[in-house]
């Protein structure tokens, strides 16, 4: 269960948040909890973190070990500072950002390389979903983004599907549609690395997943987890989700 912070909260926040957090999610030993606050608070979140049952994670990281790319942090600098697990290609950021398939395996590879797990997002618009081509959307991004990964990088990833018009929206993906389109990335994982590599893949599901429908999503076989957004800002919430 991973928890995107976007850009919110400060370094107090944090603080208070994991305040709150860690004691309600102690006892959980079912799933590997994962948050993944804005660069300025990483910091103030493994510190919180450490010895506990969460986990942190970034929400982007530029290839390369270190150089000339104002702005950017790199895959070494968030294993040096103690996160575990690095957001990439999340629809905000191909979006926003203009981030492409050929940038989602430079990041993949850049993870890896520092031993940080890729959470690799994909998902259609609304109107590639309107129009049916949802499969052909997931398809363009599971080919140009992931396949080009070798088997023991896919290993080591996380995929999570977010349909784009599910995110921040409060229209979450009713199971079904959720589970489909997870079985349509699987089906695409078995063709290219086999069937051992989609039995253990793990695929997240992201877009208003929110303490009261958590429950139905995971009940179908197909979800391995979630990637929350909005719901993982709140202690009680987000350890609610985790504790479904
Ligand atoms: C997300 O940001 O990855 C997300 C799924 O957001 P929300 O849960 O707010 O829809």
């Amino acid at each position: 269960m991973a928890g995107n912070w976007k850009m919110y909260k400060t370094p107090a926040e944090t603080h208070a948040f994991f305040e709150a957090f860690k004691p309600l999610v102690a006892s959980d030993s079912r799933c590997d909890i994962v948050i993944c606050p804005p660069f300025p608070d990483l910091h103030a979140a493994i510190k919180e973190a450490d010895g506990s049952n969460v986990a942190i994670g970034a929400q982007n990281l530029y290839w390369g070990r270190e150089g000339a790319v104002t702005g950017e942090v790199s895959g070494h600098m968030l294993q040096a500072v103690g996160c575990r697990y690095v957001i990439i290609a999340h629809s905000e950021r191909r979006q926003y950002f203009g981030e492409s398939e050929a940038d989602v395996v430079r990041k993949a590879e850049a993870a890896l390389e520092f031993e940080l797990t890729p959470v690799i997002c994909v998902g259609e618009r609304l109107e590639e979903r309107e129009s049916g081509r949802t499969d052909e959307v997931l398809a363009e991004q599971f080919d140009g983004g992931i396949a080009p990964l070798s088997p023991d990088q896919f290993a080591k990833i996380v995929i999570a599907y977010e349909p784009v018009w599910a995110i921040g929206t409060g229209k979450t993906a009713t199971p079904q549609i959720a589970a489909d389109a997870h079985g349509f990335i699987r089906r695409r994982v078995n063709a290219k690395f086999g069937p051992d590599a989609a039995n253990a893949v793990r695929i997240l599901y992201g877009g208003s997943v929110k303490p009261d429908n958590v429950k139905n999503l995971m009940a179908e076989e197909e979800i391995d987890g979630a990637l929350v957004g909005g719901a993982s800002l709140d202690a009680k919430s987000f350890a609610a989700i985790v504790s479904f």
